[in-house]
This record gives C-alpha cells, sequence and structure tokens, in this order.
C-alpha cells in the first residue's frame, strides 16, 4: 500500500489534476495585463470594505486591460445567509462595478474559468487533494474535535503555541495502512496538509501594498478538506486563483499573516504563487478611538446606507478612490469632466495603514457629482430614489415639466449650484418651490422696515424685466427703503446707511422661499411666475 492506494481509496472518484490544468488553460492577455477578483463569502450584507476592495480590483485590472472576476466563496454553509449571494451582485451593480467574468446571478454566471461558485467545485477540490495525498504532501486526520480540543488544552496549559503541528499533529506520522485501515473501518476523516515549515525559519514576502514582510514559515498542518467534503479557505484561495489564473490576490489585510502558509500551498503543489495585495480597513474617528467600521455599530459599514440614503454611487467611488491613492484629489481637480476609467489608478501607492473614513467629504463630493448632473438626471435619479423610499418626494416629482425647471435653476452652467449632496436632501432643497414658507427669519432688516422694502418691491416689479433689470430694481428699492444702492459704497461708509442692496434682496429671498441662501433668486421667481411670486410677497403683511 502507497500513497497512490491511500489517495485512491479516499477519492476513488476525483479526475487527475492534468485534467483541470488542460481545462483552464493560462489566459491569453496582454504584457502587463493583470487579472484579479472579488471573493466575497455570501455571509452577511456586503461592507464598505468589501466594495473598496471590489473597487480597487477591479480598477486594477481594467488600467492593465486585464479582467476582474466574482467568485463567490461559499463554503461555509452554516453561515451563507438567505440572498446573500443575490446581494453581492446587485451591490456591485448598483455601483456600476460588474465584474467582466464570474457570478452575475445566484445561480448564473459567465466566463471560461467557472464554476465561480466554490460549493459547486468540490470535485475539482478533491482532486487536488488527492493529488497531495498521492504526493505524502496531505493525509486523512482521524481525530474528533474533542481531540482537537484536547490538545488545544495541553498546550495552553504548557503554554506552548496552539495548533495541529509537529508532535502535535496526531495522525501525520500514522502508516499508510494504518490509515487505510481505519477508513476502511469507516473512522470519520478529514484531509490535512502536511506542511514541511517550520517555525524557527522566517520567510521573506514582499506585499504589493505592504512592502516588505517577514514572518516565521508555516508549520500548521491545516484542515484543507472539511468533513463535509468542501474545502477550507486556505485550499480553495491556492486552487482556485491557480485554476482561474489570477494574478494579484487583493484582499483584506486580515489575510495578511496567512500569507506564510498560502505561498507553502502554492509551493507544495508545485504552482507559482499570485501576487498579494492586502488592503487596510476603512477606520472610524470613534471619539478620538481610531477603529474599523463596524458591521454592528456604524450603519455607514453597510453598503445599503448609501442606497437607502440617496448618495449616488459615483460619489461613493470616487471618494473610496480619494482614499485608494492619495492623487487622485489632484487629477479629479485638475480633469473635473473625466470618466473616473481614466484615472491611472496605482495598487503599489495604496496606504499601508487604514484610512480615516470622512463623511462631511464624501457628501461634499456627492454635492460636486450632482452638480455636474443635467436637470433631466436629477430629476430621473430623485424619482426613482422617491420611488423606494420617499412617497411624499415623489409625489411633489410628479409634475415632470415644472421639476425639471425647479432643478435647472442655476444648473448646466460654469458654477452649477451645489446645494444637494444626495437624494434624500432634494425634498428640503426644492419644497419652498413647491409651497410658500410658514415661517421667516429676516436677517439685518426686520419688521416694519422689511414690510416697506417689500411693499416699495411690489410697486415695481415686473415678471418680463431681464436679469440686470431686475436687480436694478432691487437696487432702486434699496434706495427708496434708505438703503445702500450698492455694498461696495456701503462699506466705504457703513455708518451712513442702515444697511445695503444685499440685505434688501435678502429680505425678498426670505419673503420668497423662507431661506436665506438659496440658488439664483431671478431664476427662482421666473420659475414660480408672477402670481406666485406676489402671492408670497403679501403674506409679509
Ligand atoms: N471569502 C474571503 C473573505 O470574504 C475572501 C478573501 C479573499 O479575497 O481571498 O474574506
Amino acid at each position: 500500500m502507497d500513497y497512490k492506494d491511500l489517495a485512491n481509496l479516499i477519492f476513488p472518484d476525483a479526475k487527475p489534476i492534468s485534467y483541470y490544468e488542460e481545462k483552464y488553460k493560462p489566459r491569453e492577455l496582454k504584457e502587463g495585463a493583470i487579472v484579479t477578483r472579488f471573493a466575497p463569502s455570501p455571509t452577511g450584507f456586503v461592507h464598505i470594505g468589501g466594495l473598496y476592495q471590489a473597487l480597487v480590483a477591479k480598477m486594477a485590472a481594467q488600467k492593465t486591460g486585464g479582467v476582474f472576476f466574482l467568485r463567490v466563496e461559499d463554503t461555509d454553509q452554516k453561515r451563507e445567509i438567505e440572498n446573500g449571494v443575490t446581494g453581492i451582485i446587485n451591490s456591485l451593480k448598483d455601483f456600476d462595478m460588474d465584474p467582466d467574468e464570474g457570478m452575475i446571478s445566484d445561480t448564473d454566471e459567465k466566463g471560461e474559468y467557472g464554476p465561480y461558485k466554490q460549493s459547486l467545485r468540490k470535485e475539482i477540490y478533491q482532486s487536488f487533494a488527492k493529488y497531495m495525498i498521492e504526493l505524502g504532501k496531505a493525509y486523512p486526520c482521524f481525530c474528533t474535535t474533542e481531540e482537537v480540543e484536547e490538545i488545544r488544552q495541553k498546550q495552553e496549559a504548557a503554554k506552548i503555541r496552539p495548533g495541529y503541528y509537529g508532535v502535535w499533529a496526531k495522525c501525520r506520522n500514522l502508516t499508510v495502512e494504518e490509515m487505510a485501515d481505519k477508513i476502511k473501518n469507516g473512522e470519520k476523516f478529514i484531509v490535512r496538509f502536511k506542511s514541511p515549515g517550520r517555525e524557527d525559519r522566517k520567510i521573506k514576502h514582499k506585499d504589493v501594498i505592504k512592502g516588505n514582510v517577514e514572518f516565521p514559515e508555516n508549520d500548521q498542518d491545516i484542515v484543507i478538506i472539511k468533513a463535509d467534503g468542501l474545502p477550507t479557505y486556505h485550499f480553495a484561495h491556492a486552487v482556485d486563483d491557480h485554476l482561474m489564473r489570477t494574478t494579484h490576490v487583493i484582499r483584506s489585510d486580515e489575510w495578511l499573516s496567512s500569507v506564510p502558509l498560502h505561498l507553502q500551498l502554492f509551493q507544495e503543489m508545485g504552482f507559482r504563487a499570485p501576487k498579494y495585495a492586502h488592503i487596510s480597513p476603512i477606520m472610524k474617528n470613534d471619539n478620538g478611538n481610531k477603529r474599523k467600521l463596524s458591521k454592528r455599530k456604524d450603519p455607514e459599514a453597510a453598503v445599503s446606507y448609501y442606497k437607502e440614503e440617496g448618495i449616488p454611487p459615483q460619489a461613493v467611488k470616487e471618494y473610496l478612490l480619494n482614499i485608494a491613492n492619495s492623487t487622485f484629489e489632484n487629477w479629479r481637480r485638475a480633469n473635473p469632466n473625466k470618466s473616473i476609467d481614466e484615472f491611472d489608478f496605482q495598487l503599489n501607492k495604496m496606504s499601508v495603514s487604514g484610512a480615516l473614513f470622512d463623511m462631511v467629504k464624501l457628501l461634499d463630493i456627492g454635492k460636486t457629482v450632482i452638480s455636474k448632473m443635467t436637470a433631466e438626471e436629477v430629476y430621473d435619479k430623485s424619482m426613482e430614489w422617491a420611488k423606494q423610499y420617499d412617497q411624499e418626494l415623489e409625489k411633489i416629482l410628479e409634475n415632470k415639466e415644472y421639476a425639471l425647471k425647479v432643478f435647472g435653476i442655476e444648473r448646466g452652467n460654469q458654477k452649477p449650484r451645489k446645494d444637494i449632496s444626495k437624494w434624500s436632501e432634494v425634498k428640503e432643497n426644492i419644497i419652498y418651490m413647491y409651497e410658500a414658507p410658514k415661517e421667516y427669519d429676516f436677517d439685518k432688516i426686520q419688521g416694519e422696515d422689511a414690510k416697506k422694502v417689500i411693499e416699495e418691491y411690489l410697486k415695481v416689479y415686473n415678471e418680463n424685466d431681464d436679469k440686470e433689470t431686475w436687480f436694478n430694481k432691487i437696487k432702486d428699492t434699496a434706495e427708496k427703503c434708505g438703503y445702500a444702492r450698492e455694498v461696495k459704497e456701503y462699506k466705504q461708509n457703513p455708518e451712513k446707511w442702515p444697511g445695503h442692496v444685499g440685505d434688501v434682496s435678502t429680505v425678498l429671498r426670505v419673503a420668497i422661499t423662507g431661506r436665506r441662501n438659496t440658488p439664483d433668486l431671478y431664476e427662482i421667481m421666473n420659475v414660480l411666475g408672477k402670481d406666485e411670486v406676489i402671492s408670497r410677497l403679501n403674506l409679509i403683511k
């Protein structure tokens, strides 16, 4: 009895790995093109950190003319949630980040390197596990959970490094005959990797993001095939990223310490290892403490939050690129109208430590992104959001012709309005175009003086005036009521007048909209129309 017989006994039907090597040919890509992937587990909602990884992987591949694919890592079936896969796919879709290859729905996929769902790759993993057993590099382990726990307790009591390794790896030294007998007797087993490593030796590794790192070698005989016949993450990673011809594994830095194990697996299987790029998590400032964005504590950790709030996906992506490459901000400033796809993203320029999540900055980007949209786009997107989240807004927007005029105010010009950062802010920012203010908070000019301004203005108001005439009339009104006609004049001799033309237009602005800050008042009055303007001004009596 030799390793080959043992392997046949364990996996009698598994195909030789040459079958898969042949089936999944090396990719024919142009020089320098890289292959990246997003490999989430459908075990919970999509985290903003996951989206960040996916974006980085997509940008990195896209820039080189490579491939970005989506692989679903569903080998932990106990933790899988309902609609987990659909949730992942829809999130990528929402952010216009469809993969080039991989899962495109819960059941469908595209690409030549599938299946892209790990639970459908069982026989592939078993082939590779069989191959490892044949080489004497993997073995069946018969230890029960209780026995493994017992080992751990002994190690703990003796203050020794925990794990299944070296002398603690009980099954590692069984003879092939002993193993075969146990199997024939129906004893349950899992398959473990036979690590050739030694803890007292170091390995050096160069991570694309983290740079040079040094770790002790792996010496743990980790499980590669579990009792349910499915692989562990480590083994599936090695097999899949080899067969799918991934060149760059871009993933969260919680996996950095597994690199020694992963490199060893690649080495022992005779595969060329991919490059690794470990991304730092997105952090949050929690009363002065820097901590990871938490699924439990922070609503903004869930990708769904951005959709619910109506933060444009474009803004989220731009913000994430800002975190990813500090050069993005300058690039954007120099190229305000280019698509982010044109940005020269650099994987190796990513920060080694975790960036702080900054909602203020994200919303600011949202304002810029929305300011560049046409009225029609703003309308469509607000409406789409309203239909799902705000019936009141949906109703307000029913009259499309009018809404387009409202959104058209100060838009499409050199310096477009920048008052909306997310769709959930639309209502409060346009409501005064639909109803007269309920309360007024005039600024400098109050009470009777404000009434006088309005009275005088009503005498000269004409809805057909061009902008210059319109403004001249406000100046006239200022003069008539005893305020400075020009701001400049006033500033030179502030004691001469109780206020200036700006204060007068504030009275009109507040009377018409209820706000001190709005987009262009002339345009607002034009859209509201003569009757409405007069009726609103007449409310101040
Ligand atoms: N399924 C793993 C996770 O969600 C993937 C890590 C990787 O990208 O390799 O953490």
